[in-house]
């Protein structure tokens, strides 16, 4: 592939696309050994162009881009201009994810949102949200939080069938993606000046999706700063368990009695696990503990811990398929033309974002 002679790698790209890959540099240096006829790349040039200390163009930055598959525009772009690794980053995660996937799943974050944002541009310069920061004191509580928002988007009381669009609608990046890792969930950010951004597991079932992506939407509206993590992950759930099911209209649908068939037709009705329902009945009095613990000893005895009953339809982004299909009306782009502007292979761009995975694969939905 012929390369113009002034574009250069930039070092922190050339690092958060071998890690998006998992990939470790003497993974990478294999990669590119393989590609380049098994003339041997050493470690050490690796490590040294990853450090900025030499530059890489031409011939060598084809070698990258095509060892990594991505372009190399995405390789040399300034990655802080467009808000890549910027701003607090929120999960729904497990205390058993290691560092190495945490570090992968970060640089896939950052690398999806120069993928979306270099996609939209070419549409419209500016993306408008409404995203608001909503603060929890001593007399806002998250649940409060959860109202506010609500509110402020115009939600109708009850169930809310649709949250990927809602959020899509107020202006969010949805991705959902296979993360290669059952310990977690959904990861988030927003940054100063830029649109948020959730990329969710693919890997979940949809009521648990859901819930993650309300968790994020708390943690993302709530927790501007850097603050007690666990007290953040406890208001991020009690955020979206408000947001999901609002005390005022599923008490009534709770009161009615809460036992194994009932719980089966409310997780229909409002597309949250039988599991989340107990917790809410429970946490709006209206099980005593005992009720709760005999509820969760029936559901681990049918094997509903780790399988429930019920399927809630996993939720489908459609922001980046619509991007796609209005550069092909307006700017005449085919897929594989939308793919380059995302810095991605065409295969890869479709399984990402015009085909989302899913799963059914047992989950232990234990968690929170
Ligand atoms: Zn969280």
């Amino acid at each position: 592939m012929a390369i113009e002679n002034d574009l250069v790698a930039h070092p922190a790209m050339l690092v958060l696309a071998r890690e998006s890959r998992g990939w470790t540099q003497a993974d990478l240096v294999a990669a590119m050994s393989k590609l380049d006829g098994g003339n041997r790349i050493s470690q050490g040039y690796v490590s040294r162009s990853e450090a900025g200390r030499l530059a890489v163009r031409g011939d060598r930055l084809a070698l990258f881009a095509a060892a990594l598959h991505y372009t190399p525009k995405m390789l040399c772009s300034a990655s802080e201009l467009r808000g890549v690794g910027v701003g607090l980053i929120h999960h729904r995660k497990r205390a058993s994810l290691g560092m190495t996937d945490l570090r992968r799943v970060h640089a896939v974050l950052a690398c999806t949102r120069w993928q979306v944002d270099a996609l939209t541009e070419a549409l419209h310069p500016r993306c408008d949200h409404r995203f608001r920061p909503v603060e929890v004191t001593d007399i806002d509580s998250p649940q409060d939080a959860a109202d506010t928002v609500r509110e402020e988007w115009g939600v109708a009381s009850g169930p809310i069938k649709d949250l990927v669009g809602l959020l899509e609608d107020a202006g969010a990046l949805v991705v959902v993606r296979d993360l290669q890792t059952a310990a977690l969930d959904a990861v988030s950010q927003w940054p100063p000046q830029g649109t948020p951004l959730f990329l969710l597991n693919s890997a979940a079932p949809g009521d648990r999706f859901r819930f993650s992506l309300a968790h994020e939407l708390g943690h993302v509206v709530m927790h501007t700063r850097p603050g007690d993590a666990k007290q953040q992950e406890r208001e991020a759930d009690l955020f979206a368990s408000q947001f999901l099911m609002p005390a005022d209209v599923i008490i009534d649908d709770l009161q009615q009695g809460v036992d194994l068939p009932k719980l089966l037709a409310l997780k229909d009705r409002w597309g949250t696990s039988m599991a989340a329902l107990i917790r809410r009945a429970y946490s709006l009095s209206i099980i005593k503990e005992w009720q709760y613990r005999n509820l969760m000893v029936e559901m681990s005895a049918l094997g509903y811990r780790t399988r429930e009953p019920g399927q809630v339809p996993r939720e489908t982004p459609q922001h980046v398929a619509q991007v796609v299909t209005r550069l092909a009306r307006q700017q005449n782009l085919d897929t594989a033309q939308a793919a380059n502007l995302a810095g991605l292979d065409p295969e890869e761009f479709h399984e990402i974002y015009l085909c989302v995975p899913s799963s059914d694969a047992p989950w232990d939905s234990a968690h929170p």
